[in-house]
């Protein structure tokens, strides 16, 4: 089975239709269906800030918590111009779906303040940061809600969250943010961790379906944290990463993208271009070209109804949050494309954010070689009760792995019950 829905851009609507689909599949009692469908609290907030030059601007930001019935709401804070209420919606209920398929005891949330983090300066960026904690203040903390970077945002932004919660409750509180510097009771192995679930996914795909990392290339969209690590860590597995992107454009070489190059370049630069390290493509390119795995691993919405049918990988695993509409997705499937959804293949980051939080309750910090195994041991756990459940109903991947997260979540809430 296969959703559509009436404004393909809309990930709200999209992430309904899905749900919609895995409901039936599992044969939820509707009023189930109507409460996994909507968000539990959604805030919105506007922000007065002073700017470097003296003016003040007025930012909007959001905080939405789709659900607590496994936990506290646990999802990244996204800093971009075209943050909008739906697009948090679905990010936030992404996360319920995410941290219910890797089984880890948070609910889901996420937040966004509508602002261009690449033209503000620091001293502005912590200003905002700094009344965005203050604006959900009451409704956040490490038992209700526990956020952490997305796009736009980074451990400096986690470190002034943290040290803005801990100054209004006067306690030092670093598990109420993750993805913190390791200073502040950050985990070793969080920046790594979505890029690295990313490749075990790669690899988990790959072993599936009978393919040989060594004779397989791969395409990144994007260049960012997820982007980035991904390409090194399926480099690493001996894959050659051929094609690699930022929000500009991207970089092909058939004989493999020098990573290492480019990431120093990118430290610099602060982005692709410039880098001559192969041939000039568009991203709509990077998307088509002849691979084995492709990773979209920069934003929603790029891969649709409109270029699905062009694409030519025999795996896609989803590094970003909803690459896929619902209406490319049975284009997808009727090509026979392997595609590692979302809510399974970046699961990697929320992962060992639920460790750093651990760590940071109990003040017991883990090696890097623990973090590491278990992560990979829920990544690999999870994959394997994905493939088996899409296996068993005779479902896409991304359904199969909705029913997993939808069914955790239904049990939860069902078990609570409604209280009136
Ligand atoms: N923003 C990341 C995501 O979309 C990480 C969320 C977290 O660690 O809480 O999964």
């Amino acid at each position: 089975m296969n959703p559509q829905v009436a404004s393909e851009d809309n990930p709200y609507q999209a992430m309904q239709a899905r749900l919609d689909l895995a409901s039936e599949r599992l044969g939820l009692e509707p009023n189930l269906i109507s409460i996994l469908r909507t968000c539990e609290r959604e805030i919105t907030i506007s922000m007065p800030v002073v700017m470097d030059d003296g003016s003040v601007e007025v930012f909007e930001g959001f905080r939405v918590q789709h659900s607590t019935s496994r936990g506290p709401a646990k999802g990244g804070i996204r800093y971009a111009l075209n943050v909008n209420r739906d697009e948090v919606r679905a990010l936030a209920a992404w996360m319920t779906w995410k941290c219910a398929v890797v089984n880890v005891p948070f609910g889901g949330g996420k937040g966004g303040v509508v602002c261009d983090p690449f033209k503000m300066s620091k001293s502005e960026l912590e200003r905002v940061t700094r009344r965005y904690v203050t604006g959900i203040m009451d409704f956040i903390g490490p038992d209700r809600d526990v956020p952490a970077p997305d796009m736009g945002t980074d451990g400096q932004i986690m470190a002034w969250f943290m040290d803005t919660y801990s100054m209004h409750k006067h306690a030092y509180l670093p598990a109420s943010v993750t993805g913190k510097p390791i200073s502040l009771g950050g985990s070793l192995g969080r920046i790594e961790a979505t890029g690295r679930g990313v490749m075990l996914c790669a690899r988990e795909a790959l072993k599936h379906l009978g393919m040989n990392p060594k004779e397989c290339t791969t395409a990144i969209q994007g260049s960012g944290n997820v982007g980035m690590i991904s390409a090194l860590q399926l480099a690493s597995t001996g894959i050659k990463v051929v094609a690699i992107s930022d929000v500009h454009g991207g970089l092909y070489n058939e004989k493999g993208i020098d990573l290492a190059g480019l990431r120093k370049h990118m430290k610099v630069q602060r982005k692709l271009d410039g880098f001559d390290g192969g041939d000039r493509i568009s991203n709509n390119e990077l998307l088509e070209l002849e691979v084995d795995i492709l990773v979209p691993a920069a934003t929603e919405n790029v891969i649709t109804s409109k270029n699905a049918a062009k694409l030519h990988a025999r795996i896609i695993v989803e590094g970003a949050n909803g690459p896929v509409t619902a209406n490319a997705d049975k284009i997808l499937d009727d090509k026979g494309v392997f595609v590692v959804p979302d809510i399974l293949a970046n699961a990697g980051g929320v992962t060992v954010s639920y460790f750093e939080w651990v760590q940071d309750r109990m003040s017991f910090f883990w090696t890097q070689r623990e973090v590491e195994e278990r992560m990979e041991r829920i990544m690999v756990d999870s994959f394997a009760a994905t493939v088996d459940m899409a296996q068993r109903f005779g479902e896409s991947n991304r359904i199969a792995a909705y029913m997993l997260g939808v069914d955790r979540v239904a049990d939860t809430t069902r078990m609570r019950g409604i209280y009136a």
